[in-house]
């Protein structure tokens, strides 16, 4: 870009195909990345300056550029982020750019605090509220208005009284940093010869080039202490570091580890955040106050300036993949950002993606593994239960050998978990007197009972209906009954089979994150014998006195249409199975399936987790499918039926033709309706090295014009297939 350029391309933080082009006014000076407020018909919004203007158009004829904000510019490399992420994901690259500028409020100055001091002048008027504020200031330095509120108990008026009498002294001090910088010497850990291990062969990545290692180590291996040394490394080379989590805002226990280590609280980036801390962080991000980020998946749009680290925790996590909007996948996207940040990435995980497995196979990361616990504990020992053979009586869903097994761990004083991965009391409700289904009358899904509060709810839309008494469609009354268990009816058979435990149910559904998190300290501390939960206990949770696992139903995840489900359900059941004998207690775990014969109930009982990557690395090659191949899902919706159908048909009909493309479809969603509209699915699957999104974005632009109430979704490298 020329240095003081008359003109300039602006992207604005909508979604359209690309910048525009403004004027820089005189007395302006802008960069390629400098954010400003340009106009956009008839609002002011926020954009980035992207660089010289596209096409010649006379410059008196273009708008101005109406502000520009005294911020650092963005990075470079998080402005070919942005191209990168919008040109893989068909989004458009404001859309992805809004995801860069997420808090319009941290543009403006911080704001000063407002503090006082004693001038020494004795106001003539004494009172006592007035002694004690002078009392407090006897130090003679200024305290911010809050603290002196606080310490003294005083209300505002009696200090506003006293500085107009002469006595105090108010003064605008700059804010204070949102968090102090960690320092990468304060706890060092000492690692055991495995861990060290691990930590000398991230060292071996050349610093300040790319690279990226898999940690690949077992539940409970100690994966959190190497990656913390690897991120110290990052801070004393002055680097930024980003660790992404796929819960945090579950997450207490993580911020109070990072806390130890590095001496003090890391930033947080989460939806649970107030504005103005949002602002804080974002701010103290692009300026470089802010050191590290402890961050859900958006944190990887930050303004980083000089990030040298990013860890993704659980990266085979499915809440990485970001479902609408922008449908980026944060575990691939670290990885682009990282390359073009010339930083490091640490991939860790008990139960890495099949990805991740297949790029260290291949020698693209560093394949790091940690195969025994740390100290004393060991992995549990898994055992399948034959659902077919030594079930539970009917209308029960809790097997004898499991219920023996719960109360042996009770008496040993231990604790014991029972996990099924499905919310509320049952999946289905049903009329005995007619068959009558309770569907939500908005998507094609059954409403899910949630006895606790008396309703019946669609998981799809939110839907909800006060449980009836009598049937909807035949009005006979006590004739609806419940089919299938969810975690509360597991939660009422508990109860009546172990009275004397202390229990506790816990699911996403089941109150806030606050008090979540407050009854995850409490099992922490040993306050209960028995939980009862769903995939939320599964992940990283460290229950020192938990021994037992049971898990309800491990085919559950295995029925759907998804080439991952095998994946899925071998790492949800490895994760849950892990939260046993995590502290030096020999643990096991339960497995109750109708399929014990299954790959990954054979693989979870033998421990044979290389056995079990390479069979799905092979049947997923025999496939296709990723990684060794591609997918890219259109899923077309509409008000009707028919009118995404013919649409969808139509589109079908003219895709270009490629080698190596296939395409599939179109044909009804498995979820078929939500929040009533109709979606038909169309599925292109190429081999790995063609260019996908250029071609689905190719196709799309070569078929009719979407119109009405029309949507179609793309969603490269689906994870999701409802
Ligand atoms: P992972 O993330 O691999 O599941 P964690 O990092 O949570 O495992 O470690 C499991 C437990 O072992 C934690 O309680 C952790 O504090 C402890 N631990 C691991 N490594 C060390 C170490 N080097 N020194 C002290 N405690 C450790
Ligand atoms: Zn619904």
């Amino acid at each position: 870009m020329q240095e003081h350029p008359d003109s300039v391309a602006v992207m604005v933080g909508v979604a359209v195909d690309g910048p525009y082009s403004y004027s820089v006014p005189a007395g302006m000076a802008v960069t390629r990345g400098a954010i400003v407020a340009v106009p956009l018909g008839p609002r002011l919004i926020l954009g980035v300056v992207w660089g010289p203007p596209k096409d010649k158009i006379a410059h008196n004829r273009l708008r101005d550029i109406a502000q520009v904000y005294d911020v650092p510019p963005l990075s470079e490399e998080l402005l070919k982020l942005v191209e990168w992420v919008a040109r893989y994901t068909l989004a458009a690259p404001g859309q992805v750019l809004r995801a860069v500028l997420r808090s319009s409020e941290a543009l403006d100055p911080p704001r000063p605090v407002i503090a006082y001091r004693r001038t020494g002048h004795e106001p003539e008027k004494l009172t006592p509220a007035r002694l004690r504020v002078l009392d407090a200031l006897m130090d003679d330095m200024a305290w911010p208005r809050p603290v002196l509120i606080g310490a003294t108990g005083v209300s505002p008026s009696v200090i506003e009284g006293l500085e107009r009498a002469g006595a105090l002294e108010k003064l605008e001090m700059p804010p204070p940093p949102v968090v102090m910088p960690p320092e990468p010497d304060h706890a060092i850990a000492s690692l055991s010869p495995e861990q060290q291990g691990a930590l000398e062969q991230i060292r071996a990545l050349p610093v300040d080039r790319f690279g990226v290692a898999l940690l690949d180590g077992v539940t409970g291996g100690g994966k959190t202490e190497v990656f913390f040394e690897a991120v110290a490394d990052s801070l004393r080379a002055g680097r930024q570091a980003l660790i992404l989590l796929p819960e945090i805002a579950l997450t207490n226990t993580f911020i109070e580890r990072f806390t130890r280590r590095f001496g003090t609280r890391p930033a947080e980036w989460h939806s649970d955040m107030t504005p103005v801390q949002r602002a804080r962080v974002w701010r103290g991000v692009l300026e470089g106050d802010v050191r590290a980020v402890v961050g859900a998946r958006s944190a990887l749009f930050l303004p980083f300036r000089q990030l040298g680290m990013l860890v993704l925790d659980e990266e085979h996590d499915g809440a990485y993949k970001q479902a609408d909007g922008v449908n980026y996948h944060a575990r691939d996207m670290a990885v682009v950002r990282a390359r073009l940040a010339n930083a490091r990435v640490i991939l860790s995980s008990a139960t890495p993606s099949v990805e991740s497995r297949n790029n260290a196979n291949a020698g693209r990361y560093a394949h790091i593994k940690l195969e025994s616990r740390f100290a004393a504990a060991a992995l549990p020992d898994v055992t399948a239960i034959d659902m077919r053979v030594d079930g539970p009586d009917k209308g029960e869903w809790i097997s004898p050998l499991l219920a023996r097994e719960v109360f042996a761990a009770m008496d040993r004083g231990e604790q014991a978990l029972l996990f099924l991965n499905r919310r509320g009391y049952a999946p289905l409700t049903l009329c005995r007197a007619c068959g009558h289904q309770y569907q939500c009358p908005n998507c094609s899904a059954w409403m899910v009972e949630h006895r606790f509060r008396g309703v019946l709810m669609c998981h799809h839309c939110g839907h909800e209906v006060r449980t009836p008494k009598a049937c909807g469609a035949c009005g006979e009354t006590d004739s609806l009954v419940a089919v299938g268990p969810g975690i509360e009816r597991v939660a009422e058979e508990a109860a009546a089979r172990f009275p004397d435990a202390r229990r506790v149910i816990l699911s996403s559904d089941m109150g806030s994150h606050g008090q979540l998190r407050e009854r995850f300290s409490e099992i922490e501390r040993g306050e209960y014998d028995l939980i009862i939960g769903t995939q939320l206990v599964s992940k990283g949770h460290h229950f020192e006195k938990l021994s037992v696992v049971g898990v309800l139903d491990a085919d559950l995840g295995l029925a759907h249409g998804d080439p991952r489900a095998a994946e899925k359900t071998y790492q949800i059941l490895t994760q849950v199975a892990g939260r046993a004998g995590r502290a030096s207690r020999h643990g096991k775990a339960f497995l109750q399936t109708y399929h014990p014969d299954h790959a990954v109930m054979r693989a979870m009982v033998s421990g044979d987790r290389e056995g079990f990557y390479a069979h799905e690395l092979a049947a997923r090659e025999a496939g296709g499918l990723p990684p060794f191949g591609r997918l890219a899902a259109l899923i077309v919706s509409a008000n009707e039926q028919a009118v995404a159908m013919d649409f969808a048909k139509r589109l079908l009909s003219a895709a270009p033709m490629a080698e190596g493309v296939r395409l599939f479809g179109p044909a009804d969603a498995p979820v078929s309706m939500v929040r009533g509209r109709h979606r038909v699915r169309l599925l292109a699957q190429s081999g790995k090295d063609f260019d996908l999104s250029g071609y689905v974005r190719f196709w799309l632009a070569s078929g009719e014009k979407i119109t009405g109430n029309l949507r179609v979704q793309v969603d490269i490298d689906p994870m999701s297939f409802m």
